[in-house]
């Protein structure tokens, strides 16, 4: 996929199919030659928007009554002229408005061009760029308001105040050389130390926040498990609110693992229903269990259901390497209802009756108490990395801080701590994409969607 031209395009930026309205987003440096064709001697403010009828270019007939804004270069998202047309989300209203332009000699737009000419007219930078393509398809609100940060900039300024801390302290480096290597005191020398010591805690901080964040976008997996007809199913259908799973006294009513996605306090869930787990002579019920125990491998959250003793069920699963302690694991005591009444929360213990329904929404609860306390970092709350490039160079460019701080405490020359201090300045600025291959870039934008 070649970017690199300034012909006008143009795309769809909605959804394809019928709406009440659709847009269509044109850019480029000579678009100004369209506005006779499509305002007529109409006089256009930029960033007015316009009620028009569009006219087919040649023929005159009016295809659609549509509302046009118009940006001049460079005050638009590219940074080129732009015009966005509004009209009825109509395929063949769209296609036809579409079809006026390429007939002129207008291309249609690569994935993700338009956000691809506003990182190259210096309009966003990288991380900003994948902002906005993680945005699109993000899964959960804290995810969404931390792609905000990056998408307005905040999280960028802190990498380029990050930066400008580092050149400063390479030119006083490179300044105190010009003069004499033993005139750098010992006292800068502790005082520089401790400022990377703290560079590389913040980078650490934040990686790790932006793996949980990054972790709550995609969902926490949750798996029910335990003996036949301990109340799993039941507990299933409660959660999801709807008898989804198959519920009776027989034992290995379920043979097929069962799943659904669910939010809870806006974060995303999948939970799954799972073959009771025994032993079995029975093929069918066999393979069930056997996907039930896959499963656990990838859980995030492990709910070890039992009617008598779960934690016992825990224990022995857990002797069996069936689950692990690093999954969260919960107790589970189902039919509440038949022992004494009410439910009880401990740290990883639920007592509960999904048949009376008593104790469920205090179990969501608590999962839900989990997952959000995990998030509460100090002071990354929502300053996150967007994208599995930019946690590799933000590993990358601990690691650069970490070597300069071990040649700090080795007694390396000052010069090879400024060397040090460059080579983190450059993952810097690939983080940023102020050096960034082509290959690169163009992996980046071509996961974008057409028309954004
Ligand atoms: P599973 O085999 O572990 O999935 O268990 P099921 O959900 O199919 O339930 C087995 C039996 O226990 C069914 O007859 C349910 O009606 C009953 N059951 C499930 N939950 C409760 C509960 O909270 N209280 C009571 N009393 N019975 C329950």
């Amino acid at each position: 996929m070649n970017y690199n031209n300034n012909d006008i395009i143009i795309a769809q930026s909605t959804p394809i199919g019928s709406s009440a309205l659709a847009m269509i987003r044109v850019s480029g440096d000579s678009l100004s030659s369209f506005m006779h064709l499509i305002f007529g001697n109409k006089k256009t403010i930029p960033r007015y928007c316009y009620a028009v009828q569009f006219k087919s270019f040649d023929s005159k007939e009016v295809i659609d009554r549509c509302v046009i804004t118009y940006y001049q270069a460079p005050k638009s998202f590219t940074g080129e002229t732009m015009l966005e047309i509004s009209c009825h989300g109509n395929q063949l209203i769209v296609e036809k408005i579409i079809n006026e332009f390429i007939l002129k000699g207008v291309r249609v737009a690569l994935p993700g061009e338009f956000s691809y000419r506003a990182f190259q007219n210096n309009k966003i930078d990288l991380m900003q760029a994948e902002s906005i393509g993680a945005k699109i398809t993000a899964n959960s609100q804290a995810y969404g308001v931390a792609l905000q940060n990056i998408e307005n900039g905040s999280v960028s300024e802190k990498f380029l105040l990050l930066k400008d801390r580092f050149l400063k302290i390479v030119s006083v480096i490179e300044h105190e050389l010009d003069f004499n290597e033993e005139e750098i005191t010992h006292l800068s020398v502790k005082k520089i130390k401790n400022d990377f010591q703290k560079m590389k805690n913040d980078l650490f901080e934040l990686v790790k926040h932006s793996k949980l964040i990054k972790k709550q976008n995609q969902g926490y997996r949750v798996v029910i498990v335990g003996y036949p007809n301990v109340g799993k199913s039941t507990l299933f259908n409660k959660i999801i609110g709807v008898d989804k799973s198959i519920v009776t006294p027989i034992k290995g009513t379920t043979r097929d693992a069962l799943e659904i996605n669910i939010k809870i306090n806006n974060v995303p869930f999948t939970f799954y229903d799972t073959a009771g787990y025994r032993k079995t002579k029975n093929q069918i019920e066999g393979i069930g269990i056997k996907r039930g125990l896959a499963l656990l491998s990838k859980a995030d959250i492990v709910l070890v259901v039992d009617q008598k003793n779960p934690t016992h069920t825990m224990d022995s699963m857990l002797e069996k390497g069936l689950i692990n302690n690093k999954q969260m694991l919960l107790c589970v005591q189902t039919k509440c209802d038949k022992l004494k009444k009410g439910t009880l929360i401990g740290l990883n213990k639920i007592k509960l009756s999904a048949q009376q329904n008593v104790g469920v929404d205090l179990l969501l609860t608590h999962l839900s108490t989990i997952i959000t306390k995990k998030l509460e970092g100090p002071s990354y709350k929502n300053i996150v990395l967007c994208s599995e490039r930019q946690l590799v160079l933000t590993q990358e460019a601990y690691k650069k801080i970490e070597i300069i701080i071990n040649d700090l405490q080795s007694g390396c020359t000052m010069d090879i701590v400024a060397s040090g201090c460059r080579d983190f300045i450059d993952v810097i600025k690939e983080l940023l994409g102020e050096i960034t291959s082509e290959n690169v870039l163009n992996n980046i934008f071509k996961g974008f969607c057409v028309g954004k």
